[in-house]
């Protein structure tokens, strides 16, 4: 009951790489690079099991940005001529690749740095990757000509690379998917659907995450504009709870989201996040239980787990591990209190 994770990103160390930024350049190049992001998971791994968290990720130490870390190892893609999109519906504007040819997965992508978590932690561990509407909504297109069939050639690609994390002892594999609380009608129409094909045929644990993003200040001004009920959860978890996925790691925590939206998870495993990544202030081990709590008015306890709103890649690594260690507390807490 209640066992802790992270919902991805954890910052990058100083020595890898720019810290503080969602698109962060790297500090090295070449041999000395691959170096740096393998120290850097490892790192991280021993931080979260210090921490207590009970499945480990990588921290996502190997990518510089969880879209286009998967988006650098395909084919048919032009990284060079990077071009300025409104993504997200327009919220904010990043410099986004453009597809050019039929896709087609170049070499491994995260294969690396999931052997190599793999050999480091005994524990369960937890490898994610953008889903195929969220990278659809990050990248531009000259040549499939239309969204939908794109987002599919990209979940054809993700199932090839999750049955190959899958090999290599992968336990949970977790797509990310903050597009689902953007396009709300498309998610249901095809959103889920494509992730469901990303998905396909897997044998280990299958999990979705939905938040309303990185506490960065498009995105703060953004929540701004949602008013005081945050009920995009309402439109879209029916399809998910119909659909072939485990687990849903949701946004909680200090967000605007009706708590009771999550009975709508029937079936799921809920990821509650009990920790706000849009404030450097570390919640303590009882706002954490008390946040866990409050979700078991609404889900069997057996169905949840405690994980944190959001990746955490913009926060400085000290505030990064406080926020850990009240996760591994708080949840401890509220299992000895329930
Ligand atoms: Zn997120």
């Amino acid at each position: 009951m209640f066992a802790t994770s992270i919902a991805g990103s954890l910052p990058k160390p100083e020595w890898l790489a720019e810290t503080q930024k969602l698109w962060p350049q790297w500090k090295l190049e070449g041999d000395a690079l691959r170096q740096a992001k393998a120290d850097a998971t490892l790192l991280w791994i021993k931080t979260q099991e210090d921490a207590g968290l009970d499945i480990i990720g990588d921290g996502e130490q190997a990518r510089q940005h969880f879209v286009h870390g998967f988006l650098e190892q395909v084919e048919g893609i032009d990284f060079v001529n990077k071009v300025k999109m409104g993504i997200r519906n327009n919220r904010y504007k990043a410099m986004v690749p453009t597809v050019t040819g039929p896709l087609k997965l170049r070499d491994r992508v995260h294969g690396a740095e999931a052997r190599f978590a793999r050999a480091h932690t005994k524990r369960k561990l937890k490898i994610t990757m953008p889903g195929p509407m969220t990278i659809i909504d990050t990248i531009a297109d000259q040549h499939y000509g239309d969204r939908v069939k794109m987002a599919f050639a990209f979940a054809e690609l993700l199932n090839k690379e999750a049955r190959d994390l899958e090999k290599l002892g992968v336990d949970v594999i977790q797509f990310d998917e903050p597009a689902f609380n953007v396009y709300l009608k498309e998610t249901v129409e095809w959103g889920v659907p494509a992730l469901e094909k990303a998905a396909a045929g897997l044998k280990c644990t299958t999990a979705v995450h939905i938040c309303y993003g990185y506490g960065i200040e498009a995105n703060n001004k953004w929540k701004e504009t949602l008013g005081e009920s945050w009920r995009q959860y309402e439109e879209t978890f029916p399809a998910l709870d119909k659909s072939s996925l485990q687990q849903v790691s949701l946004e909680c925590r200090n967000s605007h989201v009706p708590p009771e939206l999550m009975k709508l998870l029937k079936t799921k495993t809920v990821l509650v996040g009990c920790i706000d990544v849009a404030s450097d202030k570390i919640d303590t081990p009882e706002e954490v239980a008390a946040t866990l709590k409050l979700a078991t008015k609404f889900v069997d306890a057996e169905r949840i787990q405690a994980c944190t709103n959001c990746g955490m890649a913009p926060m400085t690594l000290a505030t990064a591990y406080g926020k850990l260690r009240s996760l591994a507390q708080g949840a401890a807490l509220a299992r000895k209190t329930l």
